[in-house]
């Protein structure tokens, strides 16, 4: 069995499902491709509170659901301690990382190559050494302007099933489930930030959008580092 690629009116589901009804739809989402896909179902955790939320109902659906983490060398102290205690408490969390040395400044002088080398490289990896038939993510189609031409169920890469199960969950949505199950969070949501990234590349702005302290700056500001746009499976020799 597999699920089907979607083309829904996704802006209508936003703001047409209440809360519950969107918790109950990502439940459903994520247990009928668990259905389908079983082991080889797993979920990108960004450590984010939108992946925090995918997890937890993940978990939901199966405790045997795992996933992986992607880090990069500048990821925050608070990220950091934060992917520790995360790891600590579900060692299914797989971590991946790309340690190869980089020109200095690279995120200044070449963002989208860095972010390629340091976070689309380690997810291909992951997907390719965790035999990888579908991947959950947290991406929201309110978050900004590049996440509001995607659907909850795709096959942007051949053979690969992409599940964006809270793709219609808006940003309030987002903590009061949080709020509601006690899902502990990246501190770093306390100081004020409402989109976590590397360090220099992540600023709190006062700007309206999710995402305008990403990349600021530079031509990606409050863009993509690449692993929703880019192609993801590759043959790797495992
Ligand atoms: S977010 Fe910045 S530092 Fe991190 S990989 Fe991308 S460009 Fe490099």
């Amino acid at each position: 069995m597999v699920v089907c690629v979607q083309h829904e009116d996704v802006d209508s589901l936003v703001s047409r499902l209440n809360f519950a009804e969107k918790v109950d739809r990502s439940l459903r989402l994520i247990r009928e491709a668990y259905e389908a896909y079983g082991d080889r179902l797993v979920v990108a955790h960004s450590l984010g509170k939108d992946s925090c939320v995918v997890w937890h109902l993940a978990k939901r659906v199966s405790p045997d659901i795992k996933g992986f983490i992607v880090t990069t060398r500048f990821k925050p102290r608070e990220t950091r301690a934060f992917m520790q205690r995360t790891v600590a408490r579900y060692p299914e969390l797989k971590v991946y990382s790309n340690d190869q040395p980089i020109p200095e400044g690279l995120y200044e002088t070449d963002p989208d190559l860095c972010c390629e080398l340091l976070k689309v490289e380690p997810t291909r990896r992951a997907i390719a050494e965790m035999d990888v038939a579908c991947w959950v993510t947290g991406l929201r189609s309110t978050e900004g302007r590049t996440r509001t031409d995607f659907q909850e169920i795709e096959e942007r890469d051949e053979g690969l099933i992409k599940l964006n199960p809270i793709l219609i969950w808006c940003e309030r949505e987002i903590w009061q489930y949080l709020a509601v199950h006690r899902v502990p969070v990246n501190p770093l949501y306390a100081r004020g930030f409402r989109s976590l990234g590397c360090a220099p590349c992540t600023r709190i702005t006062a700007s309206p959008g999710e995402r305008d302290g990403r990349w600021i700056g530079t031509s990606k500001c409050g863009g993509e580092c690449g692993i929703h746009t880019r192609p993801l499976k590759i043959d790797y020799e495992i």
